[in-house]
Order: C-alpha cells, then sequence, then structure tokens
C-alpha cells in the first residue's frame, strides 16, 4: 500500500511527527514504537468504545520533547473539551498548541498527569481506534496525484456516492472553487493547482468525509489572508449548525478573526493555560488575548 511504502520510506529518513502532521498522515504505532522510545509501544489493541462522543480531558498533564528533557512544554494543564463543543488554542509561537495535538493523538505520552477521552485514559484506548475517530487536517495537508473527487474520497469506503463527496466539498466550503477548476471534481491534482488554504479545504471535506467524532484543524499559516478568514469562519458555522455532523471540533488557530464565534477559546503562554472563555468575555478581561487581538488588528490596519 501506498502509505506503508511511504511511512518505510519516512522511517528510513528518520522523519519526525510534524512531517507526518503536514502530510495529513498519521504513523502507526509499530512505527513510533521503533523511532521514538517516549511513544505507544504496544500494538496489543486497547479498548474500543461502543461510540466515541468526543469529551476530552487533560488533568494536570505535564510534557516535555524526549530530545529537550531540560525545556518543559505543558506544565500541569488541565482541560476539559465537551462533546460537541468548538474549542480554539491560540496563543503565540511556540507556547504549546501544537503539543496538546500531539498529545492528544498520542503522538507522545505525557511526562505525568492523565489524558481522558470520554472518561477513559487515553493509553487503555485502542490507538488505530481512536486516530480513525479523529480527523486531524494539519496546516500543509498532502494531497496525491490524483483527482479532486480522488482526493476527497481517499480512505472513505469506495461505495459513496458523488453528491457525498459534494456535500463533503460544501460543508468545507469547497465546492464552489473546485467547479471552477477546468474540469471540475475531475481536475487532476497537480503540484501548482491550489493555493494552501484550498488543500486545506480538500483536506477538511476528505475529513469530514469520514465523520469523525473530533475534528482537529490547524489553520494554515500559508493562507493567513481573507480568504481563510472566509473559509475557516464558513466550515466552522456550516458544521456547528447541521445537527446531523455534530462533533467536537478543536482548532488551532493563528487568525484571531476565524474564531470570534466558538464556544470557548483557549490561550496558552509558555504551556500554561492562562485564559479560558469566549471572546467577548476574554476581551473584557483585558488579558493576553486582548492584547493578541489588539496586535493582529492593529497589523491588519
Ligand atoms: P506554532 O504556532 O509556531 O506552531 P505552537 O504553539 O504550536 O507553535 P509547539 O509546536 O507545541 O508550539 O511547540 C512548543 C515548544 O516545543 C516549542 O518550544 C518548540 O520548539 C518545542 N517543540 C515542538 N516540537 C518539538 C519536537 N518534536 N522536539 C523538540 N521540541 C519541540
Amino acid at each position: 500500500r501506498v502509505v506503508d511504502n511511504l511511512s518505510s520510506l519516512l522511517r528510513s529518513i528518520g522523519a519526525s511527527e510534524k512531517v507526518f502532521q503536514s502530510m495529513d498522515l498519521l504513523p502507526s504505532n509499530q512505527f513510533l514504537s521503533k523511532g521514538k522510545q517516549c511513544l505507544v509501544i504496544s500494538w496489543t489493541g486497547g479498548v474500543k468504545l461502543q461510540r466515541l462522543m468526543g469529551h476530552i480531558q487533560f488533568v494536570n498533564v505535564s510534557f516535555h520533547y524526549p530530545s529537550r528533557a531540560t525545556v518543559p512544554v505543558l506544565d500541569h494543564a488541565c482541560l476539559t473539551v465537551e462533546a460537541n463543543e468548538v474549542v480554539a488554542i491560540v496563543g503565540l509561537s511556540g507556547s504549546g498548541k501544537s503539543t496538546f495535538v500531539n498529545l492528544l493523538l498520542r503522538l507522545y505520552e505525557p511526562i505525568s498527569g492523565q489524558i481522558l477521552i470520554d472518561g477513559f485514559p487515553l493509553k487503555e484506548l485502542d490507538i488505530r481506534w481512536l486516530r480513525e475517530k479523529i480527523g486531524f487536517v494539519g496546516q500543509e495537508p498532502h494531497l496525491f496525484h490524483m483527482d479532486i473527487k480522488s482526493n476527497v474520497m481517499y480512505g472513505c469506503p469506495r461505495d459513496l456516492k458523488q453528491e457525498d463527496v459534494e456535500w463533503a466539498a460544501k460543508q468545507a466550503y469547497a465546492h464552489e472553487f473546485i467547479l471552477s477548476l477546468p474540469h471540475g471534481y475531475e481536475t487532476l491534482v497537480d503540484d501548482d493547482l491550489l493555493s494552501g488554504g484550498q488543500k486545506q479545504r480538500i483536506a477538511i471535506a476528505r475529513a469530514i468525509l469520514r465523520d469523525p467524532a473530533i475534528l482537529i484543524l490547524d489553520e494554515a499559516t500559508s493562507a493567513l489572508d481573507s480568504e481563510s478568514e472566509h473559509y475557516v469562519r464558513g466550515v466552522l458555522h456550516s458544521l456547528r449548525n447541521d445537527n446531523e455532523t455534530k462533533r467536537t471540533i478543536i482548532i488551532i488557530a493563528h487568525r484571531l478573526s476565524t474564531i470570534k464565534d466558538v464556544d470557548r477559546i483557549v490561550v496558552i503562554d509558555g504551556g500554561q493555560i492562562v485564559e479560558i472563555g469566549n471572546h467577548r468575555e476574554l476581551l473584557h478581561k483585558n488579558g493576553l488575548y486582548a492584547r493578541l487581538v489588539k496586535a493582529q488588528t492593529e497589523s491588519w490596519d
């Protein structure tokens, strides 16, 4: 299989989890266990829940990367995300936003503390099963040299219909630009065809089609323009307002205007959660979030 071959190739060149994230692929346990000692070792299964509700809890989680043991990244972090909640994680570059997601995907283990999913310790859950239930869209998702439709359907059952693909593309705000391509859904994807934001929308459509209980979106910094603002807000809006597609959504946001309407915003600074609230509450608090918003607003003026 293409992904297996790719995995062994990347393993041979010592690729890090960032590479997999940028490719929108998650490495298997087997691969991780060879590459990093601090990662999950066992392939022996684990608990599979009948239905994943998408409730997430970080309890006193501390973490540092194995290669930098002297640099704590998360320090006794506590965070609860309710099922179906839409939560944004914001903070300066290097504050620890992606690390939250790395731990949630169990690419690394906390040094101390616990992560619970629907009340179950993450490390007791069958990790392959869990990753199937989590849709992760990285900043630079990998698209394959196939047509748009096959890219959206990648990893989904083959018996999906055109209307299913279009439904997911509409939810991801991708349908219109796909139709404007020379051959619509049959257009072959090559290097120069799509912008970073468009690639992300295809990857969001792909993730939505898999119907994940938890959707994680790392907003593309390469598309921090009005296009990005429009589609990220639109995607969040359509996903929140469709009762059939309710799911927990976590967005790592770089452009703060995109996340004004999320349920809660978690502000991280130096690995610590320093503020939690909705946009209005945090502006009123006049702390780090308010300063970040002010700085971004001024830079747009
Ligand atoms: P950005 O907005 O720039 O993506 P971030 O808030 O997502 O940053 P993280 O990527 O979580 O921040 O990084 C938190 C800290 O951990 C930083 O000091 C970073 O240098 C360090 N770090 C991140 N990944 C690794 C790694 N694989 N190995 C060692 N240190 C890492």
